[in-house]
């Protein structure tokens, strides 16, 4: 692991940590292919960074990853250098590819109980080093957004994602576009600040800092034994049938339809039950970008309810993805685990 640290105490001190993806690229002036950049130069290559009222230090992941390689291995990683280094930095910019950002930063976001320092994790659709790059902007910002401070206190203390111009909370969002700068959204819940002339929060919406006495709390245990069921007009039985009798599986974020809306057939419901009743926790989440799940409103989900399917309200799935990792392992009786996942821990649920 790469480290540089010379800290200053007078301004912020931000950690900038690079796990891979797109943003650290660099073109190779000779072989045109794209390469890594060193981020221990950081400062040096992007001279604008000396402007900011902070102190900056970065450190790479020694072996880079694309973000679709991914996984709970490297949540664990990320978040035990945060945790390292959380009394010595005021604020944590996390660099890692867009493709999966949202699923990463969904589950560190459960990962940390009582944050009260800012992790603000991304990325750009075009390397640092190319000309029309998105990269410095969303750096740029990013770092200022993470040393921003009012009352001795940071503005930001959660868990957060920006790109293009907006900050998102990170287990709001979702990667909606693979060109377009504008890659994210967060449909149920505005952004938490707007960068323009002016750098704006919309301070009303931002997590309120509780009692400062209450303790960091890093949950590293996740359980990966889950699935996503996308359900789609002709879903057959067999795929059903299959899905859930995977072995040690223990949850699955049902995808419906529409406010929670799935078929009615008996072959459906009662295999939901069958799994419900073998201790397979299911959450009901919406296929649609936008909206929540509305469990009774319409005669397709009165079943659902009945069988004791749990309501994902407006999560996303990325967001429902880290929940049930996080939730999982926490060895919770299913009546606690319904009664956590189906209020808001991280501001994730409206
Ligand atoms: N494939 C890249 C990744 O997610 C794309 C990106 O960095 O935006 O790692």
């Amino acid at each position: 692991m790469e480290y540089k640290n010379d800290i200053m105490t007078n301004k912020p001190n931000i950690l900038i940590v690079y796990t891979g993806g797109t943003i650290g690229m660099v073109k190779d002036y000779k072989t045109k292919a794209l390469k890594v950049f060193d981020f221990s130069q950081i400062v040096d290559k992007i001279p604008e960074l000396k402007q900011l009222d902070c102190h900056i230090d970065s450190l790479s992941f020694e072996e880079l990853i694309d973000s679709s390689n991914m996984n709970t291995h490297y949540y664990v990683q990320i978040t035990e250098i945060i945790e390292a280094n959380y009394e010595k930095y005021d604020g944590f910019v996390i660099l890692t590819g867009s493709d999966t950002m949202s699923y990463i930063s969904s589950t560190i976001s459960f990962m940390f109980e009582n944050l009260q320092k800012p992790i603000i994790f991304t990325g750009s659709q075009l390397p640092i080093g190319d000309l029309r790059t998105d990269a410095k902007e969303n750096l740029i910002t990013t770092i200022e957004i993470a040393a921003a401070r009012k009352n001795g206190k940071p503005v930001i203390s959660e868990v957060c994602l920006y790109f293009e111009y907006k900050l998102y909370r990170a287990n709001r969002t979702t990667k909606i576009n693979a060109e377009q700068f504008e890659a994210f959204t967060s449909m149920n819940y505005p952004p938490l600040a707007e960068s323009g002339v002016h750098l704006n929060f919309n301070e009303h919406l931002l997590h309120s800092q509780k009692n400062t006495a209450e303790k960091l709390v890093v949950r590293k245990k996740l359980d990966t034994n889950i699935a996503i069921l996308k359900l789609f007009p002709g879903i057959t039985k067999n795929v059903v049938e299959s899905l859930l009798n995977i072995k040690d599986l223990k949850g699955i974020v049902l995808e419906t339809y529409g406010a929670g809306n799935a078929p009615t057939q008996d072959w459906f419901i009662d295999l939901l039950k069958a799994a419900i009743q073998n201790g397979i926790l299911i959450v009901n989440v919406t296929q649609c970008v936008g909206g929540s799940v509305i469990l009774g409103h319409y005669e397709t989900s009165v079943a659902l309810k009945e069988i004791g399917v749990v309501n994902g309200k407006d999560i996303t799935t990325e967001s429902a993805i880290a929940k049930l990792m996080y939730l999982l392992g926490q060895d919770l009786d299913v009546k606690s685990f319904k009664m956590f996942f189906e209020r808001s821990l991280r501001g994730e649920i409206s």
